[in-house]
């Protein structure tokens, strides 16, 4: 078949493609894909009602008494070094080292009390790539493939398979979830304005009795966002 034969071919294919009643006459939209633009109208922001406050996680370790013990000697005890911003958590005097497959340690890693059920090891990408871990992304106490490191304290070491990065959350409590018109473990997305406007998405709301409402960023998020702690946010629920 001749270039310009075939070319006529190509073009009639695709001027009746063009011209096909999927296409052309009002029958609704069969694609599969959903627009953007459709996807924006079905959400909805909280702008207007109270802004939800960020606050920004630092590496921290959680511990079981257990593991307290080995670590700090028998019968410790945590010291309170300073109260949280969610009733009862405190900032302990304790902090430990942790150790990664590449042989460097980050020091100074504190515990935050009070003690729980589990240990765990909360650390943003950027202490994993330096510690040569591949961290999971998880929600607290969700252990399953978590990284083995090493702890260290001033009188024992521990090897545990507890080390994560934190899944971005919003901690809201039955109230303050029922205001905002949003359950456990629903995804939102907060936007964040200013010189590195962002949107975060997939922020995960957790309720509980226990809490009152605070977004909770790791100091990657936090830094990639220009957000420093204390400021306001609306979320966008879709
Ligand atoms: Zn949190």
């Amino acid at each position: 078949m001749a270039d310009n034969e075939l070319a006529q071919l190509i073009a009639a294919r695709v001027l009746s493609e063009l011209q096909s009643p999927s296409i052309n006459a009002s029958e609704p939209d069969r694609s599969p894909y959903r627009s953007y633009a459709d996807e924006a109208r079905a959400c909805r922001t909280t702008a207007g009602m109270r802004l939800i406050p960020v606050g920004i996680s630092a590496r921290h370790a959680h511990v079981t008494q257990e593991h307290l013990e080995e670590l700090f000697g028998s019968s410790h005890h945590l010291g309170v070094h300073a109260q949280l911003y969610q009733p009862g958590e405190f900032a302990a005097r304790e902090t430990v080292a942790v150790v990664g497959p590449r042989m460097r340690a980050i020091d100074g890693v504190r515990i935050l009390g009070p003690v729980r059920a589990y240990t765990q090891i909360e650390l943003s990408r950027t202490d994993c790539v330096y510690l040569g871990l591949d961290a999971p992304i998880r929600t607290s106490g969700d252990l399953d493939d978590a990284e083995a490191v090493t702890v260290i304290g001033p009188l024992g070491s521990i090897r545990v398979r507890a080390a994560i990065c934190p899944t971005r959350h919003l901690h809201l409590n039955p109230t303050e979830a029922a205001y905002y018109g949003v359950g456990d473990g629903q995804d939102v997305s907060v936007h964040v304005g200013g010189s590195r406007a962002l949107t975060l998405e997939l922020v995960r709301v957790r309720v509980h009795p226990k809490v009152v409402a605070q977004m909770h960023l790791d100091t990657d998020d936090a830094n990639a966002a220009g957000l420093r702690g204390g400021e306001g946010v609306e979320i966008t629920v879709c």
